[in-house]
């Protein structure tokens, strides 16, 4: 699997604490140059034929159509160069958008989208109130995202996935039902909704500092949660991961592999990339299970690549200074592999979950029913009523 980040934006959220820059034409077009030779000169790790590509950011969207072919054929040149022109295509492809920019942009950006070869958009629709999007700092209206959605549509991509956040101090039960039946309403494959959170370096951490936000109680939150359990679980959408509901047949294959931890290749400045090592194209020249990143500067990032020091595999590129690289022990892939597994529907090897987490936190937590089989039966899972409270449950496992 492939992540490729755009770390570029239009404008800031409130909430928002990932790293990005405003879009600037002249620094995005060297990083989409930069971003290419990085992809080109870690084929190598791409040998394996991954099947599928996301590029996330930021705001990939803010991109123009040639730069999204740029990356995507330079992607698609690395990873599938052993099949035949005709049938190089991923199995998912995922780019993330927003809603001004399609609608912006209109139904001839959505069908390059497709024609280079991307068959999912996930958009960042958040709210369907324009107030609460105003307060977000997004740059779209509820209409401008029903309008965006409905361009997607008609540009042939069927499989479309929204993202939705709920457990805003100022939005009420009634509200966030309002904006669960819209969504509903446009019958996307797949929904994410995440509970908002103050992120250390998001204007809304400062809005807490100073008083100018109070956080969603936790019975708010969880009975806005409820809700959306409830709510699409009623529309036929299945919870398989805590934040994600998607059609049938529709669960995101990128984001499964992640939770499965399955090893992926990022690229980008802070993108993060895993190998497992042996077994691999790589064996002998990654170690076993290790996590290397290139740290978040894009100035950095595109001066290192665009001399031809960048993309070289972190044992040969430690002094350039902008890998940064982590090996796990065996100890610490099993705890992520559980903390990742227990997110999800799917659950976690009972083996796994013996061999590593505390017997008597583990004893207790099947006893109390946070813990029951999974459709596999070697597996155990969180159920889904008590998704809400997983992470205490896992912390109380490990
Ligand atoms: S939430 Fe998305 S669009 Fe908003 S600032 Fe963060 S990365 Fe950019």
């Amino acid at each position: 699997m492939i992540y490729i980040h755009i770390p570029f934006c239009g404008s800031f959220c409130t909430y928002c604490g990932f790293y990005s820059e405003i879009a600037d034409r002249e620094v995005a077009g060297r990083y989409v140059k930069a971003l290419c030779t990085e992809i080109s000169s870690r084929k190598k790790e791409l040998a394996e034929g991954p099947d599928t590509l996301y590029i996330g950011g930021g705001t990939p969207s803010v991109l123009p159509l040639s730069a999204v072919m740029e990356i995507a054929s330079a992607a698609g040149g690395a990873a599938l160069a052993g099949i035949p022109l005709s049938q190089r295509h991923f199995r998912e492809f995922t780019f993330e958008a927003n809603p001004e920019d399609i609608a912006g942009r209109g139904r001839a950006y959505a069908e390059g989208l497709a024609a280079c070869g991307v068959n999912r958009i996930s958009m960042g629709v958040q709210s369907f109130d324009d107030g609460i999007l105003r307060w977000m700092n997004r740059r779209h209206s509820a209409g401008t995202a029903v309008k965006a959605y409905d361009i997607i549509r008609e540009s042939g991509i069927e499989n479309v996935s929204i993202d939705l956040i709920f457990g805003i101090s100022q939005m009420d039960d009634d509200l966030w039902n309002d904006t669960l039946d819209k969504a509903v309403a446009l019958r996307p494959q797949h929904i994410s909704a995440y509970q908002l959170s103050i992120e250390p370096e998001s204007t809304l951490a400062s809005m807490v500092r100073t008083g100018r936000y109070r956080e969603a109680s936790e019975p708010v939150c969880r009975r806005q949660y409820d809700m959306l359990c409830r709510k699409l679980s009623e529309a036929g959408y299945r919870h398989y991961e805590i934040s994600n509901f998607a059609l049938p047949g529709y669960e995101a294959l990128h984001n499964s592999s992640y939770w499965r931890h399955v090893p992926y290749a990022g690229f980008g400045p802070g993108a993060h990339s895993f190998s497992i090592g042996g077994d691999t194209a790589l064996s002998g020249t990654l170690r076993k299970y290790m996590r290397f990143w290139n740290i978040p500067d894009v100035r950095k990032y595109i001066s290192s690549c665009l001399s031809g020091g960048c993309g070289a595999y972190p044992e040969e590129s430690a002094d350039t200074g902008i890998v940064q690289t982590e090996t796990l022990t065996p100890e610490q892939v099993a705890i992520e592999r559980i903390m990742l597994g227990l997110r999800t529907d799917r659950g976690v090897e009972s083996s796994c979950l013996e061999s590593y987490a505390d017997g008597s936190g583990l004893a207790k937590m099947i006893d109390k029913g946070f813990l029951v089989p999974a459709s596999d039966p070697s597996f155990l899972r969180i159920p889904e009523k008590h998704f809400f409270i997983s992470d205490s449950i896992i912390a109380d496992i490990i």
